[in-house]
């Protein structure tokens, strides 16, 4: 399927429950130690969330995507970039108070250390959840990570207005992981959030970590992302797991690469794409994004991930 046919024109809309943030990068000589003052050599302020990014990477993949959000009135700046990228920000509401934000140390070793702080993401009220829900599209996708409050009753909602929910349980905690082993649509797990889901090593291969996946969610779809081993798409009709290679790149910056994955393979199945395509495209456009630096920023158009596979 070329680019022009991935249109999503005509298909329904995924609405991502979805984090803003806004990163504060510091890069420093050394992780600062207790009670140690330290210069950082260079600052950047970039947006992130695993939202935003999932958001910014279906609209790039030529998907309608709506993101529901909330964001401090001073960080509207950030909306540029989702706006740009094609997503309806028209959900997204500005509060006074702080947005969700990270402040990250990056070492000279490529290390980091972060402190995150929910803000915004986490003051969703119920009737703000509850208005979402009844103004969307019941044909749609509900698309979601683990950023934002009140998680579990907006896919309890969603699934009662006959919405398809698609969930990445992304910090996985053992709240969210009773979660995402209940029936949902389809499931996104890397490989740390599956071996945690299953109660596996993290460590365990491929296969075992396929099989304990297909006990414990018989009837979902699963995508299982393993970074450079590439990805397996394990269905709830208990098909032959697909399996897909991640193409053979020199990475640089592997940080949004799931977003990316998320984000394309989202618009692939909106567009009415087959499983395997589904999974062809999202590694072809994490392939693109781990070669660049950054999350945002580093995410590919479609015409990019087009040029690429041919
Ligand atoms: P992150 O948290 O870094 O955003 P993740 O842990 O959620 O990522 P991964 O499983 O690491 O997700 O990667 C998602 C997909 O990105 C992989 O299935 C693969 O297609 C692609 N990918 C990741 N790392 C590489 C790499 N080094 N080379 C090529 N493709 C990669």
């Amino acid at each position: 399927m070329s680019a022009s046919n991935l249109s999503a024109s005509g298909s329904a809309t995924v609405y991502n429950y979805g984090s803003i943030n806004i990163d504060h990068v510091y890069r420093v000589p050394h992780l600062v130690r207790p009670g140690e003052t330290l210069s950082s050599t260079d600052y950047q302020i970039v947006l992130g969330g695993k939202g935003a990014n999932q958001t910014i990477a279906l609209a790039r993949a030529g998907g309608r995507v709506a993101h529901w959000a909330q964001l401090g009135q001073a960080d509207e700046w950030a909306l540029a970039t989702l706006k740009d990228a094609g997503a309806d920000i028209d959900d997204v509401t500005l509060l006074e108070g702080s947005s969700g934000h990270t402040v990250i140390q990056v070492d000279d070793d490529g290390e980091n250390a972060i402190v995150l702080f929910g803000g915004t993401n986490q003051s969703f009220s119920k009737e703000r959840i509850r208005a979402l829900i009844d103004g969307a599209d019941s044909e749609g996708w509900l698309l979601l990570q683990n950023e934002c409050n009140d998680i579990e009753d907006v896919i309890r909602q969603a699934l009662g207005r006959g919405l398809k929910v698609a969930f990445n349980p992304a910090p996985m905690t053992p709240a969210i992981r009773e979660l995402a082993l209940s029936e949902l649509s389809l499931l996104f797990v890397n490989r740390g959030e599956a071996a945690a889901l299953v109660e596996l090593p993290e460590e365990s291969n491929a296969n075992t970590l396929i099989q304990a996946l297909q006990q414990a969610l018989p009837n979902t779809d699963i995508v299982l992302t393993l970074g450079s081993e590439g990805a397996w798409r394990i269905d709830g009709e208990r098909n032959e797991p697909l399996y897909q290679p991640a193409r053979p790149v020199q990475a640089v910056d592997t940080t949004g690469a799931g977003d990316t994955f998320i984000g394309y393979y989202m618009a692939a199945v909106q567009a009415g794409c087959d499983a395997s395509t589904c999974l062809e495209r999202a590694t072809a456009a994490a392939a693109l994004a781990v070669q660049r630096a950054g999350a945002a920023t580093g995410i590919p158009t479609i015409e990019e991930v087009e040029t690429f596979l041919q």
